[in-house]
């Protein structure tokens, strides 16, 4: 009996591991880029986020520093774009004060998914009509992607950027 049990867990628990994966909470950083506060689509972005049912569990203005930004985007750092890139999240391309730009954490069942699904893809042609990157995105005549929002991909970059842009204490526990 008892190892007819001990089976029958074993035989069950992928199926458990799998619900509990598909339950993940989950938090992940949303960064409103400077196309998106220059051409006023910050209440638009914060609606759509709202709207997946997800909560809002940070919200900041901050700097982007040269080093901010350099972290924020180290794993991207041996790519042609890349100092684009760091001018374009700075602000510098749409004239941003102090480099300014806000930054949310939404927490909530498969947040990091969620989001990236209002999101879109991460080149504007080919996000899908209707996601934000879809319908406010552009590339530049440099190439650079002006894609309106940063939205952390998997749990491995949310937690280390949730970490580098919010101090703990300023994340609603
Ligand atoms: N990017 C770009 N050209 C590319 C790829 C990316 O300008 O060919 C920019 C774009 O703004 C993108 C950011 O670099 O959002 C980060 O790239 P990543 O591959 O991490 O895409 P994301 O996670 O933002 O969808
Ligand atoms: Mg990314």
């Amino acid at each position: 009996m008892f190892i007819y049990q001990t089976i029958e867990g074993a035989k069950m628990f992928p199926k458990f591991a799998r619900i509990a994966l598909h339950m993940a909470i989950e938090q992940t950083l949303i960064l409103i880029k400077p196309d998106g506060a220059f051409r006023k689509l910050t209440g638009l972005t914060i609606d759509r986020l709202d709207a997946t049912g997800l909560e809002m569990v940070g919200a900041k203005m901050i700097c982007v520093t040269e080093r901010l930004a350099r972290e924020h985007y180290s794993s991207l750092s041996d790519k042609p774009f890349f100092e684009g890139l760091i001018k374009y999240i700075r602000g510098d391309y749409h004239g941003i004060k102090d480099n300014r730009i806000l930054a949310l954490v939404y927490r909530g069942e498969n947040a990091i998914k969620a989001v990236r699904a209002i999101a879109g893809a991460t080149n504007p042609e080919q996000a899908a009509p209707g996601t934000i990157r879809g319908s406010f995105g552009r590339i530049t005549t440099t190439g650079q992607f002006e894609n309106v929002i940063h939205a952390s991909s998997d749990p491995t970059d949310a937690a280390k950027e949730v970490a580098l842009w919010f101090k703990k204490d300023e994340i609603i526990p």
